[in-house]
């Protein structure tokens, strides 16, 4: 039987954080010097495909892998030949992934192979020195380059940029124009109070999306697309240029109605909900038994479970750390 929630909602769509760890470290997602999980609490890729798997027997058709940086879970390769199984025998409808891009030249055509045929890759600008300052560790020509080899491969690129104020607003038509000229879809997300940047600093990074938009109408022209995920994106068409531009708002949450997803993390809590903490603990009936059966039950109790909506608490940019792990673990 499928998942139902208990607001009639059909639970398709599963995001998956692979690892907590990754090769960036974006100043509004993660401490510089993080400490990661230990291994034997990560799920392993065994258990990732039996979980994943779970999910697809019960309804979902759409996965996501995530993290920390997808891409840089050693053997990663093989979770996707796993996961590929279900695109051949048509449960699952799509298998996509986020990435910072920084590892595409080695796996695009692996993954273009295997069946993904979209993914996001973020991307906030497209200043070699600003990208070095926001992602700390990262390279802006690597990722460009994996951009390219993603699309060399025949893989269609959505690029999402977090919106920060004093950072990105001057580049605005610079991101916009540059995807218009390469065929990317772009979509700007509003920064979440999680990360390790300062209080005074996390507030003047706030940059509304509503603003962002009025500062694109006085450029193009634009038209409303109906066009909903089941998420917080909304979509637009630049009418001059044809493109479409998404809009992530995750702390409104006019969008629980229609919600359709879950998000599990590498250690295997299930969140029910992308505005509240309640989670369910996966990991241990996946591991007291062989046999999916008490999994199965641990994964309806837990569907049952899911609230109608969510008001993003903004506390929680007082407890930072607590979030940041959610962040990191839950992929955004
Ligand atoms: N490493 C991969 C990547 O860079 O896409 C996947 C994980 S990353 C946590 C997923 C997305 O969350 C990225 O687009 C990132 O920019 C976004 N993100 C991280 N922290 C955020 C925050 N505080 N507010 C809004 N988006 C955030």
């Amino acid at each position: 039987m499928n998942l139902i929630d208990p607001f009639a909602r059909a639970i398709t769509y599963l995001r998956v954080s692979v690892t907590d760890r990754c090769d960036f470290r974006c100043s509004y997602c993660m401490a510089e010097h993080m400490t990661f999980l230990p291994k034997a609490e990560l799920l392993s890729l065994e258990e990732l495909d039996r979980l994943c798997s779970a999910f697809v027997r019960m309804g979902v058709e759409k996965l996501r892998i995530t993290g920390g940086e997808p891409l840089v879970r050693k053997g990663i390769l093989t979770f996707f030949e796993a996961m590929a199984r279900h695109l051949q025998s048509g449960a699952l409808k799509e298998l996509t992934l986020t990435t910072n891009g920084s590892q595409l030249r080695k796996y695009a055509a692996e993954l273009a192979g295997l069946g993904v045929r979209r993914i996001n890759v973020s991307l906030d600008t497209l200043d070699e020195k600003k990208f070095a300052e926001i992602t700390r560790w990262g390279r802006l020509a690597q990722v460009l380059d994996g951009i390219e080899a993603a699309k060399e491969a025949g893989l269609r690129v959505k690029i999402n940029a977090v919106a920060l104020k004093g950072f990105n607003e001057d580049e605005l038509f610079r991101l916009t124009e540059w995807c218009a000229d390469e065929g990317h879809d772009l979509t700007f997300i509003e920064v979440m109070p999680m990360g390790d940047m300062g209080e005074v600093q996390r507030l003047d990074q706030y940059w509304s999306l509503k603003d962002l938009r009025a500062r694109l109408e006085t450029r193009y022209t634009t038209t409303d697309l109906a066009e909903r995920t089941g998420g917080p994106a909304r979509y637009l068409r630049l009418n001059e240029t044809g493109q479409k531009i998404g809009l992530i708002t995750p702390l409104t949450h006019n969008f629980c109605e229609s919600c359709n997803r879950v998000r599990l993390t590498c250690t295997g809590e299930l969140y029910m909900c992308l505005g509240q903490e309640d989670r369910a603990d996966l990991r241990a009936p996946l591991r007291a038994s062989p046999d999916d059966a008490a999994l199965d039950q641990a994964i309806r109790a837990a569907i049952a479970r899911k609230p109608k909506g969510h008001d993003f608490d903004y506390s929680r940019q007082k407890v930072a750390g607590q979030t940041q792990r959610h962040m990191s673990h839950t992929g955004g």
